[in-house]
């Protein structure tokens, strides 16, 4: 009997499993498929130390009006998804008002301040430095009134937080970035984020580290997961196993396996797109083209173009509309090239009401653990969360642990 079966093979899952090896025990980590396919694979890439404040639900009615008509290309949305949301949307609402949002980014940037120096060790350890760049990201505006407002909230991220970063002309931006095609009217640079040009190989590169260990990763669909008599048991490709306790890391599918067990966790699916393009030229740092929406960063395939959020059903079909947009947009910012001829990717950002990770045991079953619920930053946080359940695990207790536990958020 293993100690410990991890269900889910992301960064999550996979950073959690060589946590618990760290610590001498016995892991198991089952995945209907591989490591690092699925949400991990196909993100933009960037270890956001600039996201020391979440993603908040904008509350004036100028933007949620543009979001409702379509006017925006951050957000898409369908009406069936939207209303099925709607309690988890309702309360991300009210969560994002300043008060309860300045409570929620106290923990929040205590996550984002120590992402980088939690993956440092198991980037060195996996042998993955090639994978990873250090020039940071870059903000792009092209409306001087948006600009001038973000060079005005960098300055309090960098008093409140201590994120550092650069506000440069767009001229002097021009003059770093040789791959811009014009002028954009203004950029802000954060220093300390990284960005890695093969998210998903960075998740397997950490997953044949855990192998690498003796940890085993073992295929099994959740469906053939079980509670036994003492602890669970699962039916995997390779005959029935056993651990005496589970941690699920499913990311977005994590709410779907855990209705079985009783829970109904309320989660804001944000779907994402991805294209890569042949692009001429390289860029120096992955940059965000705020205006319209989309994240450009040059990766092994090419640039890689990634997309706002899309409030659709998990089994909804792929429509990149978002993609073709916000790429048609940039396409006078940058030259993009031919895109690559490949099945058209997306993903959920799994999305928690009140913006924070859920990290902890289960309130009814004290031999699962949660591990879940990163949203716009799994890829970032994974390791970081991984180390705080281990505290949680050891019985460790202060505010930041409190505020990621499952216990009174659903
Ligand atoms: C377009 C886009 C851009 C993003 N950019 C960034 C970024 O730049 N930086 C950042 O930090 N984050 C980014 N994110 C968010 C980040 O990708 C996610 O928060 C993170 O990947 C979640 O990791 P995870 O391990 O929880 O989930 P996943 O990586 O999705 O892993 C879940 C695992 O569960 C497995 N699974 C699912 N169902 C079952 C089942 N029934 N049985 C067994 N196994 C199952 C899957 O196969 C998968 O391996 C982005 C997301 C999107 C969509």
């Amino acid at each position: 009997m293993a100690e410990f079966f991890v269900l889910g093979a992301g960064m999550v899952g996979i950073s959690t499993a060589l946590a618990l090896q760290a610590k001498g025990h016995d892991v198991v980590v089952l995945d209907r498929t591989s490591p690092g396919l699925e949400t991990s694979y196909g993100n933009a890439g960037i270890i956001q130390t600039e996201a020391a404040e979440p993603y908040a639900l904008p509350r004036d009615i100028g933007t949620l009006f543009k979001y409702g008509v379509g006017l925006s290309n951050d957000v898409v949305w369908s009406l069936g998804a939207t209303l099925k949301m709607a309690p988890a949307l309702w309360r991300y609402l009210k969560l994002s008002a300043d008060k309860p949002y300045q409570r929620i980014s106290a923990s929040y940037s205590q996550l984002a301040a120590r992402a980088t120096a939690d993956h440092q060790p198991l980037i060195e350890a996996s042998n993955s430095e090639h994978l990873i760049r250090r020039e940071g990201l870059v903000m792009l505006y092209r409306d001087q009134q948006s600009f001038d407002e973000a060079a005005t909230r960098a300055q309090r991220l960098d008093r409140e937080y201590g994120v550092t970063s650069r506000t440069l002309s767009g001229e002097d931006y021009r003059k770093e970035e040789p791959a811009l095609l014009k002028t954009p009217t203004g950029a802000v640079h954060w220093l300390q984020s990284w960005s890695c040009s093969d998210p998903g190989a960075l998740t397997q590169a950490y997953g044949k580290l855990f192998q690498s260990r003796g940890g085993r990763i073992i295929q099994c669909d959740g469906a053939q997961v079980t509670q036994a008599a003492h602890g669970w048991q699962a039916n995997t490709a390779e005959g029935l196993l056993t651990a005496e306790q589970i941690v699920v890391a499913l990311g977005p599918w994590a709410p779907a396996f855990l209705q079985r067990f009783g829970y109904f966790i309320p989660m804001v699916y944000k779907r994402g797109y991805h294209g890569h393009y042949d692009a001429p030229m390289a860029l120096t740092r992955p940059f965000l083209d705020v205006e319209n929406g989309v994240l450009a960063s040059s990766m092994t395939k090419g640039i890689r173009v990634t997309t706002g959020a899309a409030l659709v059903k998990m089994d909804a079909k792929a429509n990149p509309v978002q993609l073709e947009r916000g790429t048609k947009a940039l396409s006078d910012m940058l030259a993009l090239g031919q895109k690559v001829q490949e099945p058209q990717w997306f993903g959920t950002r799994p999305c928690m009401p009140d913006m924070l990770p859920v990290v902890g045991q289960a309130p009814r079953h004290p031999t699962m653990w949660f591990h879940f619920g990163h949203g716009h930053q799994g890829f970032t946080q994974g390791p970081t969360t991984a180390e705080l359940l281990l505290d949680v695990m050891a019985g460790e207790q202060n505010d930041l642990l409190s505020s990621l536990s499952p216990d009174d958020r659903f």
